[in-house]
């Protein structure tokens, strides 16, 4: 499949709700609009919280859903019941790997401490040329601005790259999260 008609877009998010209805409707929204415009989703695997938020709205878009799910995490985050394939691996770290290895770019909504580490994975696998997939942070109502204030403040002390920068970018919402990745899969 073509990668600029049918994308694999792989979504990274929290295994929570969040405190505001909009973390779930901007989850929703994402899933939706992946599965509007012909894209395929990859993401953990999990039903609980935002990720079976979004892995829904996908599948009910009519789109495919790919989980990759590892085995300890099953019963903690079982994959949804339905529509989506599901593919049990070993550990974490075949996880990142399968997640990165099969999408063709990463959109992050807002999550935990997880979600960050999936987040620094692929920036930093981006950084080192391992991939050259663009990331965007769904920055609902300004929860990422802090992170990227870490990142900026890392690089303007010396310890990243300005290229860094240009690795990822923030959207407001799901429609513009789509619209950057339509932008940076265009030849
Ligand atoms: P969270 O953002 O903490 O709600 O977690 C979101 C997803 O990240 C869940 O599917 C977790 O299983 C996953 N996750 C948590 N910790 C890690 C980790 N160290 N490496 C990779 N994925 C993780």
């Amino acid at each position: 499949m073509d990668k600029i008609t049918h994308p694999a877009i792989c979504v990274f998010c929290g295994a929570s709700f969040g405190t505001d209805p909009i973390y779930r409707e901007t989850a929703r929204a994402l899933g939706a609009g992946i599965a509007a415009m012909g894209a395929r989703m990859v993401f953990g695997g999990g039903s609980p919280g935002l990720m079976g938020e979004v892995a829904k709205a996908a599948r009910e878009g009519g789109t495919s859903v790919e989980g990759i799910l590892p085995s300890f995490l099953r019963d903690v985050e079982p994959p949804l019941a339905e529509g989506e394939t599901t593919q049990i691996v070993d550990d974490l770290f075949v996880r990142k790997q399968m997640m990165i290895d099969r999408s063709d770019a990463f959109i992050v909504l807002p999550g935990g401490l997880g979600t960050y580490d999936e987040f620094f994975e692929v920036l930093t696998a981006a950084q080192l040329r391992v991939h050259a997939k663009h990331i965007v942070l769904v920055n609902v109502m300004g929860y990422f601005d802090a992170l990227d204030a870490l990142v900026r403040d890392t690089v303007k002390k010396g310890f990243a790259s300005e290229a860094v920068l240009t690795l990822y970018s923030l959207a407001d919402d799901a429609p513009a999260a789509l619209a950057q990745v339509r932008k940076a899969l265009a030849p």
